[in-house]
């Protein structure tokens, strides 16, 4: 059914903007769904406001705002505002801005206040403070700090500190569950057995506690084991002037090979030395 060649769609509806009138002739049936779509239409364009006029606010708000939430959210770290004549209209968070490309995989990442929100009001930017994206940045951001002034971890992330004060049973139960992480992971065991190892540890008198003991921690630790040995690796080959890398043939053939066919020799090389300098 076509309702008029000249309709267009309105920005607040996605219903076509006719008049009863036009509707009535170019439609020649007048059918039941005609009538729908015009109440449909009116009520929409009566529960709806017309276009809002964009919020702005003066350059002394926006002041206001930054040291009203600097005690709880550090707004005067990082939250930043674009200014046409005496307004803001728009507003950015410098930190998620320098840190985007460490961000940009986050859990509901968006790049609005890195291009800049156009929602000029106080509750935006307290949503924002509160997004994962933000405090990864900000983490980030203390990160580089502590660097430059020679802390260690204990003094930007929060986990770090809380495990540097754990009671030394608690630390020594943990060291003992990474341990079995470890063994798990190296001998290519099934996750299945970290906690049934964790059992055997505990029935030996090990004292190993009784959380973190399933299957899923050993997973998240044994992850936080191969990260920091992929960092450690990096570290070493960045630093290295030169290294080499030693390849060895495979020297061995476990194809079953179809009856009667002798399966292929296997194929023995020596290993060989590459070096790159
Ligand atoms: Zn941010």
């Amino acid at each position: 059914m076509v309702v008029s060649k000249k309709s267009t769609i309105s920005s607040v509806s996605l219903f076509p903007v006719v008049s009863k009138k036009k509707l009535a002739i170019s439609c020649s049936f007048f059918c039941s769904l005609c009538l729908l779509s015009m109440k449909r239409y009116s009520k929409d364009t009566e529960a709806r406001p017309g276009p809002s006029k964009r919020r702005c606010v003066s350059h002394s708000t926006f002041k206001k705002w930054q040291n009203e939430l600097d005690k709880e959210f550090q707004a005067m770290s990082w939250l930043d505002c674009e200014v046409s004549g005496a307004k803001i209209t728009k507003l950015a968070c410098k930190t998620c801005r320098k840190f985007e490309s460490k961000i940009v995989g986050r859990r509901n990442y968006s790049n609005k206040w890195i291009v800049g929100a156009e929602s000029v009001r106080i509750s935006n930017i307290k949503d924002h403070a509160k997004t994962d994206q933000h405090a990864h940045a900000m983490m980030l951001l203390k990160k580089e700090h502590a660097k430059a002034a020679g802390l260690g971890p204990c003094s930007y992330a929060p986990i770090a500190k809380a495990l540097y004060e754990l009671p030394e049973d608690a630390k020594a139960s943990l060291r003992e569950k990474f341990d079995i992480a470890h063994f798990v992971a190296t001998e290519k065991l099934s996750f299945n057995k970290y906690s049934k190892i964790c059992e055997l540890e505990a029935h030996h008198g090990v004292n190993i506690g009784s959380t973190y003991v399933n299957e899923v921690v050993g997973k998240t630790f044994c992850h936080y084991i191969a990260e920091t040995k992929r960092k450690e690796l990096l570290t070493c080959l960045t630093q290295a002037q030169y290294f080499s890398l030693l390849m060895d043939g495979s020297v061995s053939y476990r194809g079953g090979g179809s009856p009667g066919i002798s399966p292929p020799k296997p194929l023995i090389s020596p290993p060989k030395l590459i070096s790159l300098h």
